[in-house]
């Protein structure tokens, strides 16, 4: 008898964790150290959780041993319908809120809730490429729009236009975004909203970076961009608190949720079926979204993650034929690499041939549904120096792919 994965699967890829993991985890058994750069995990990287958030998650453990309600607790809905209350959707109630084991879970159950086979769901190109596999996953097609890197990677709103179909359920924004730190200016973002209003879809709003901007980037939340549609915006813990591990993630809804009923009452039997989402985890988002945790000082000139920025983004741009778009948000840097100049055609080999020459792990462009093999995603979490130097090696490494 031979057990074979789901047909349902076939088309399902998630490269971020990817078959190289099992090339670095050998390297490691065989006592190599090898630099893990494909998983923004604040924590590996020697970011600390803030200790206002260890403190009511240890204070609050005797209690959370028990389901809570499947939407979760509720100081924590309040504290994040609050959140978004203050920042421009003042309708926001505590029903609107639904916590997940992550962000990840929660996009998961929203294109599962909605997508019937062969629906189209428009998803950016590169994206983060969880929701291109969960809709996959959930029958549906993601329809790739492009992002134009000329223009600092905004989408292309003709690109996007042009492929929405009778068939187009929704519209995934992810901003900041995930892999090319691109932060939306406030019209651009607007009139991809204008798209979605045009042609009634729903907007799925990836925002787990809305806290990490560097320089005057200044992030606006789609759904208060666009209070006249149905839009579900998602946030969590993971980043900008720094406790990926906890599993600790938000949706909220928002618009006119009469039109959206039937699929807000799916939504919530999903959630249901889950149970609960981890009971401590819970505990932290009234912490973290009340107290003063900031990432600011990590993010304004001197800070760690802005002064890792500057040094990924600078040494990328030394290396010939190299060049990288200055990443305004999150915690990422997504280089081009000129292919006239190197001769790479299959970017997943080049990134197991990277980690097993140099021990340095990233993740090729491809991996983020990018069409083309003449892209990396890099992390900038590592120290400054971590970085310069796995950097340099990057490009040393990349002298024996040059065009004879
Ligand atoms: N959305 C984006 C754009 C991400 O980059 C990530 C994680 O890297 C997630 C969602 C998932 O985050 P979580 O840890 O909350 O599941």
């Amino acid at each position: 008898m031979e057990f074979r994965q789901s047909s349902k699967l076939s088309e399902v890829c998630y490269e971020i964790r990817g078959p190289v993991i099992e090339h670095a985890d050998r390297l490691e058994e065989a006592g190599h150290s090898v630099l893990r750069l494909n998983t923004g995990n604040p924590a590996l990287f020697g970011f600390e959780a803030p200790t206002e958030i260890l403190q009511d998650v240890i204070r609050m453990l005797p209690q959370a041993h028990g389901y809570t309600d499947s939407r979760g607790i509720l100081p924590a809905r309040r504290a994040v319908a609050a959140h978004y209350q203050e920042r421009g959707l003042p309708e926001v109630g505590v029903d609107d809120v639904f916590l997940g084991n992550g962000v990840s879970e929660l996009v998961s159950m929203a294109v599962q809730a909605l997508v019937e086979d062969g629906d189209e769901v428009l998803v950016p190109a590169p994206d983060f490429p969880l929701w291109t596999a969960v809709t996959t996953l959930a029958g549906g097609r993601a329809v790739h729009y492009v992002c134009d890197e000329e223009a600092g990677w905004l989408p292309d709103l003709d690109d996007m236009a042009a492929k929405i179909t009778d068939r187009t359920k929704a519209m995934v924004i992810i901003n900041p975004n995930n892999p090319t730190g691109a932060v939306y200016p406030r019209e651009h973002l607007r009139a991809m909203l204008d798209l979605a209003r045009r042609h009634q879809l729903l907007v799925f709003a990836d925002e787990i970076y809305d806290k990490i901007l560097y320089d005057d980037a200044v992030h606006h939340i789609a759904a208060a961009e666009a209070p006249d549609l149905v839009c579900l915006t998602f946030s969590g813990l993971s980043k900008a608190y720094r406790i990926a591990g906890f599993r600790s993630g938000w949706l909220v809804v928002t618009g006119p949720r009469q039109h959206a009923k039937d699929y807000l009452e799916g939504l919530t039997m999903l959630a249901s079926m889950r149970l609960c989402p981890n009971a401590p985890a819970q505990y932290a988002i009234q912490a973290a979204l009340g107290g003063r945790q900031s990432i600011e000082e990590l993010v304004l000139p001197g800070g760690r993650l802005r002064e890792q920025r500057d040094v990924a983004w600078r040494k990328l741009n030394e290396i010939p034929g190299v060049s990288c778009v200055k990443p305004r948000g999150a915690l990422y840097a997504f280089p081009r690499i000129d292919l006239g100049v190197y001769d790479i055609r299959d970017d997943e080999r080049f990134v197991l041939d990277l980690l097993l020459r140099e021990k340095i792990q990233v993740v090729q462009g491809t991996g983020f549904n990018w069409p083309r093999p003449d892209h990396f995603r890099i992390l900038t979490l590592p120290h400054a120096s971590d970085l310069e130097s796995a950097i340099g090696r990057i490009g040393r490494f990349l002298a024996g792919y040059r065009q004879s």
